[in-house]
């Protein structure tokens, strides 16, 4: 046997719980379970899985994961590839980071060193080589906007690939590699193209009235960074283990988008409904169409902040996560998207897309 493979072999555990490695904190075990620091291990776990015809499953930090209670029956290998490379050329900061670089990490020491494109981005939890997966995105901005290229492992051809960013196919928190190559490209390594000139994005209108509150007319990078991090605090979207609010996988439900003819359907729906005394949360997108607010449609479907189910429910702070209040399981978990989906349907007629991915059921 090769040394690589042997290491592999002797680096692998069986029966080991998932739930702890989770933000939500649930799930039951994964029957094999790896955590992979070098492309080698990673290759030398594929094809240990494929020798074995055993299910593989890849992930990263866990904080947009839904695992099932009875866990995980095939081989689980966690992508915990180091390492941060920058280099100047004369567009700007070309950063490569490994797929298992603390994203929230790489946010703090980027917007330090006044390098702009990922300010808005700080207090998500998970790992760089996630952020391609659903194109992570918040208060105006998104990873396609910095995004160079993605070098991966091409579980189809087996070997390893660089996709540039039109290959990755991004849309609102989406991509290929959530879409039609679901499962096909395990991500090692992430290069982005930052500005130098540290100059914020302040595109989001709750982050400019939060800005304007405070007086902050030309705010640096470093203000925005804060600024997004008081804001997501409020609503319990920065993990903070004292905080059950924050068990979650962040958003459960993606905004959804619709045409503007269904958009004004929509309206005169719920004018009829209210007798006029609709505030519907809709922002125009620069395609034409219009993304409702997931959070407004289940609130006013009667779901509120803090609703219960079992032992799980709505955030306190915010409708549109769903929180482990401690013993919850993925089948009550699964039970509460159901109702929430099918109460929003009923009501609006708008079907509500989970953003988390769900493995083992
Ligand atoms: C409190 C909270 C707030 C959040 N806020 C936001 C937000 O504002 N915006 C946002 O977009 N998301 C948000 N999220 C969701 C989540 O943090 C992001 O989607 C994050 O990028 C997931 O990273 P992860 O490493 O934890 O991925 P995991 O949960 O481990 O995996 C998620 C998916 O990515 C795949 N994957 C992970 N690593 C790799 C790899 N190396 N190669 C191939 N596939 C891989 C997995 O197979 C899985 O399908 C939030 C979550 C929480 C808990």
């Amino acid at each position: 046997m090769l040394p690589t493979q042997q290491r592999f072999e002797q680096s692998l555990s069986e029966n080991v719980p998932l739930a702890p490695m989770t933000t939500l904190g649930i799930g039951g075990p994964a029957r094999y379970f790896a955590d992979v620091t070098t492309t080698d291990a990673l290759i030398a776990g594929v094809e240990w899985s494929r020798r074995r015809r055993t299910p593989l499953f890849v992930f990263g930090g866990g904080s947009n994961i839904v695992f099932a209670d009875e866990g995980f029956h095939g081989l689980v290998l966690q992508v915990s590839i180091r390492g941060v490379e920058t280099r100047f050329d004369e567009d700007g900061v070309v950063v490569t980071a490994g797929a298992g670089e603390d994203w929230e990490s790489l946010v703090a020491q980027c917007v330090a060193n006044n390098w702009s494109g990922f300010e808005c981005l700080s207090g998500i939890p998970g790992r760089v080589g996630a952020t391609p997966i659903q194109n992570v995105g918040a208060y105006g901005q998104e990873t396609s906007e910095t995004l160079k290229s993605v070098e991966a492992l091409d579980l189809a051809g087996g070997s390893l690939v660089t996709l540039s960013a039109s290959d990755c196919e991004f849309g609102y928190r989406t991509s290929r590699f959530k879409t039609r190559d679901r499962d096909r490209f395990v991500i090692t390594r992430v290069t982005y193209r930052l500005a130098a000139d540290g100059k914020p994005a302040v595109r989001y209108a709750e982050l400019q009235r939060y800005l304007a509150d405070r007086g902050l007319e030309t705010p640096t990078l470093t203000d925005v960074r804060e600024a997004v991090l008081a804001i997501r605090r409020r609503k319990a979207m920065v993990i903070d283990p004292s905080d059950v609010d924050s068990r979650s996988v962040g958003s459960f439900f993606v905004n959804p988008t619709i045409a503007i003819d269904e958009f004004e359907r929509l309206k005169r729906h719920i004018q009829e409904q209210t007798e006029g005394d609709a505030d519907i949360v809709a922002f125009p997108l620069s395609d034409g169409r219009v993304k409702l607010s997931a959070a407004w449609l289940i609130e006013r479907a009667g779901i509120k902040r803090g609703y219960s189910h079992g032992r799980v429910g709505t955030s306190t702070k915010h409708a549109l996560a769903i929180v482990n209040r401690g013993g919850g399981t993925a089948r009550e978990i699964v039970e509460l998207k159901e109702l929430i989906a099918a109460r929003v349907l009923d009501r609006f007629g708008i079907v509500l897309t989970p953003e988390p991915v769900f493995i083992g059921m």
